[in-house]
């Protein structure tokens, strides 16, 4: 007898993955071509979309406003998201090749950074093709999109990474999630972002179908996400607090594309700055830049994360773990357990001291 998709999954899960999900390759005909997973793998049947927990505890100490690394090391862009993911992925694509089909492990990186760049082929398909790997989630039948735009699953609610396989093995689907079947539109992640989510009586909204199912979610202001999560805001920032004393910045104020918040960030938190009386550490921001350097940070080029997704994760799971609406519950209760802080937008020295 071939292999079987339960027997796919019992490798996955007993390799250390959490969730798979299968998508046939219809269901990706509204994809656009630099998305399709057909443009890597012409003979693609099959998207096997795979999961790993982000542990709750990777976000206690930005909750509590005393310990950064965690997160950005284990749970962002660090060990999950290049490693503990990617080994049990591996494993799987190489079982898939054991009996006979192609199985390309696909790395869900940042598809906005694609370059401009002309098909190899005429004709053809122009590099690099990245999936929208939530939508192939969706596709997948692994969660929904909530309304942040954070994919949700019933066990973990927003608390996953996702990456993917593409086959040419044909593979009956897994039955589609129910568009907001997780998310109630309970509208915790507007209140607990510092500015980039739109409340629903916006109605600014995005929406796609597979099959006959509409999910829709919000139009995040992304260029202030980014300057909000990689360390452009001084409310979510005491490292900012600390290199930029009496400096004043705006977040909600900005209206600029998630380039430009990335091209602003990524200098201020990276790169190295003479060292002086004042500012001895050698770095434009030193907070920002030794977290970065975490790890396999530097010399990898790892991402980082600052604001830590105070709405549309920590707000979110909170919410739905309190309520019920997920599988995974804790012993010790609510995770947001005390005041949440949030910094001025001016940076003040004797904020940070106090
Ligand atoms: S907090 Fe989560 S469940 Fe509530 S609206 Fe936002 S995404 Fe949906
Ligand atoms: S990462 Fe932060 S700024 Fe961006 S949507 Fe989530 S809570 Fe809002």
């Amino acid at each position: 007898m071939g292999l079987t998709k339960a027997q796919i999954k019992e490798f996955g899960l007993a390799a250390g993955l959490d969730l798979i999900g299968v998508a046939n390759i219809e269901r990706f005909r509204d994809a656009p071509t630099r998305m399709h997973p057909a443009s890597i793998l012409p003979e693609a049947k099959s998207v096997i979309v795979v999961g790993k927990r982000i542990l709750r505890g990777g976000w206690r100490g930005i909750e509590e406003g005393t310990y950064w690394p965690s997160y950005t090391y284990f749970d962002y862009h660090g060990l999950l998201n290049s490693f503990f993911i990617q080994y049990p992925l591996y494993e799987l694509a190489c079982f898939l090749e054991d009996h006979g089909w192609e199985a390309v492990p696909y790395y869900s990186g940042v598809p906005e950074t694609q370059p401009p760049t002309e098909p190899l082929r005429r004709g053809g398909v122009a590099p690099n093709v990245h999936l929208a790997i939530r939508i192939a989630g969706v596709a997948a039948g692994v969660g929904e999109m909530g309304w942040s735009k954070v994919f949700l699953t019933k066990r973990f609610g927003p608390r996953q990474r996702l990456h993917a396989i593409i086959t040419d093995m044909p593979l009956e689907p897994d039955p589609l999630v129910e568009p907001q079947s997780i998310c109630t539109r309970c509208m915790e992640c507007v209140r607990g972002c510092p500015g980039a989510i739109p409340h629903i009586n916006e109605g600014k909204t995005i929406s796609i179908k597979i099959e006959d199912r509409v999910y829709e979610w919000a139009d995040i202001n992304l260029g202030r996400c980014c300057l909000m999560y990689h360390g452009g805001d001084p409310r979510l920032s005491p490292f900012l607090h600390k290199d930029f004393p009496g400096w004043s910045f705006d977040v909600t104020e900005q209206e600029v594309s998630e380039e430009a918040a990335y091209k602003f960030c990524w200098p201020l938190s990276t790169m190295p700055w003479r060292k002086t009386e004042e500012f001895p550490s050698g770095y434009i921001v030193e907070g920002h830049a030794l977290l970065a350097r975490w790890g396999i940070g530097e010399k990898e080029g790892s991402s980082y994360g600052v604001g830590g997704s105070r709405g549309c994760m920590r707000s979110c799971f909170n919410y739905l773990e309190k309520n019920g609406l997920i599988e995974q519950t804790f012993q010790g209760g609510e995770f947001i357990k005390r005041d949440r802080w949030l910094l001025p937008s001016k940076a003040e020295k004797k904020q940070v001291e106090s």
